[in-house]
């Protein structure tokens, strides 16, 4: 009887002191928003080095949340670098790398098969609303889209801006690289790119001068209307991606140039983005990350970004092509500071599942690491190992400080270069960032250490069907 008397005066006490400190939103569960760059280098923030582009906004992301400075897309390049962020499992197990060709075209016939989990369908499972608004690039027909893959609502353009264009203006240049590499064709009509609002489009060209804008400004509009159920959104801009374009309030604010006026402008929506988690009292509640999905694309000299200190860019295996700036936001939750542990955008898969308590999948394997305890209680992360592919081949491994390549290749757009390496390259990439100093020759136990990693890692390995090959015909 005492035994019950106490557990009223428990759950009374309990119910009172909810009432005492109303919580607005989402029944306490965390909501998600990941703002996905494209083709940001490493060193393109200021809060990540970069002198002349200011990003005021993500720079007081950095103060208030976590910087990560050891932080890995889940490949090299767009299609299979965000199959990779929305399963939680490197893409060569779901098809979505190949070595016919890099990413999805216009002209593909597939996209991210429907019996891979993304992460929008995950949290369905704990009643989140889910929303993907931006870049897609897993699929542009109707059944690869956003809506088909677990996702409440989307709008965006649903591959690279600098697809689509028409074949008299290619014609008329000389070809791709004669369009997007000269600035002046960065015209409207150049791109016939679509948009795409759920499953039906809606613009077309897309105007992109706006682009960058229309995206935050549909994130916000979204939070505001959806403040009183846990979100997840997840936020791709197709920019800096080239061709650069930037609206009529941002072009020519930057000393960086277009490049940076881009950035900025994103910087700028994130800006608007947190003031609106704040307006509505979301934002002791809600997470937000920022990362980008591969390197700087440095072909395209100026208009492409930089990787800082790092070596190389989009499209290899060298930390340049793969190493991200990101940001983890969640104030009142995350201890401040810099993190240089390893963290993936694979391990986003794990970590929303571990906070929304949804259990993860049983029935495939994931390669996803469960960040919260680093992110919230300053323990040691648990990731140790990357794997570096291109396309669905390893090329080189990280173990702790070290990274060995077995094999190097050129940045995207300027193929070539591929060499084998035996004995691999060695780097300690935490002495070492720029990977300048093979130390392969003094360390034979770290190299014996890494051959039985990639060993046991490619005798499990299934590879799914490749679902980038198939493309024209139709
Ligand atoms: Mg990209």
């Amino acid at each position: 009887m005492r035994y019950v008397s106490i557990c009223i005066f428990l759950i009374l006490l309990s119910t009172l002191s909810c009432e005492s400190t109303p919580e607005k939103s989402s029944d306490s569960k965390t909501n998600f928003i990941i703002i996905f760059a494209d083709d940001l280098g490493y060193g393109d923030l200021s809060s990540f080095g970069h002198p002349t582009i200011k990003t005021p906004n993500l720079d007081r992301m950095v103060a208030e949340g976590q910087k990560w400075t050891n932080f890995y897309a889940g490949a090299s390049v767009c299609t299979p670098s965000r199959a990779a962020l929305l399963t939680g499992r490197l893409p060569i197990r779901s098809g979505m790398s190949s070595n016919k060709q890099r990413v999805l075209f216009p002209d593909s016939h597939h996209g991210l098969p429907s019996q891979e989990i993304t992460l929008a369908e995950q949290l369905k499972i704990a009643n989140y609303t889910t929303v993907c608004i931006g870049k897609w690039h897993l699929g542009h027909k109707e059944a690869y889209l956003p809506l088909q893959h677990g996702f409440d609502y989307y709008f965006g353009i649903p591959y690279s801006n600098d697809m689509d264009i028409p074949d008299a203006i290619l014609k008329e240049k000389g070809g791709y690289w004669e369009v997007v590499s000269d600035p002046k064709n960065n015209l409207i009509e150049n791109f016939q790119v679509p948009l795409i609002q759920n499953n039906t489009e809606i613009e077309r060209p897309a105007n992109q001068n706006n682009i960058t804008q229309r995206y935050s400004d549909e994130t916000v509009k979204f939070i505001k209307s959806n403040k009183d159920k846990p979100f997840f959104i997840y936020l791709a801009h197709n920019l800096p991606h080239i061709p650069l374009f930037a609206s009529e309030e941002a072009l020519g604010k930057s000393s960086r140039g277009i490049y940076g006026d881009v950035v900025e402008e994103i910087d700028h929506g994130i800006g608007k983005i947190i003031q609106a988690l704040k307006e509505e009292g979301l934002d002791k509640n809600t997470l937000v990350v920022f990362t980008s999905d591969n390197g700087p694309w440095t072909a395209f000299n100026d208009q492409g970004g930089s990787a800082g200190l790092l070596r190389a860019g989009k499209g290899t295996t060298w930390e340049g092509g793969m190493r991200e700036p990101t940001v983890f936001w969640a104030p009142g939750k995350i201890a401040p500071g810099i993190v240089d542990q390893l963290g993936s955008t694979l391990d986003l898969f794990h970590t929303f599942s571990t906070l929304a308590g949804v259990p993860l999948p049983d029935d495939r394997i994931l390669d996803s690491y469960d960040l919260s305890p680093l992110l919230f209680e300053n323990q040691n992360a648990k990731r140790n190992q990357f794997f570096y592919y291109r396309g669905t081949d390893l090329y080189a491994v990280r173990l702790g400080d070290f990274k060995a390549h077995y094999i190097t290749q050129g940045e995207y757009g300027l193929y070539g270069g591929k060499e084998i390496h035996n004995p691999p390259l060695l780097y300690n990439l935490n002495h070492d960032p720029s990977e300048e100093y093979n130390i392969a020759d003094q360390h034979p136990e770290v190299l014996e250490a890494m051959n039985k990693l990639v060993a046991a890692h490619q005798e499990k390995m299934v590879m799914g069907e490749d679902q980038l090959k198939d493309r024209g015909g139709e």
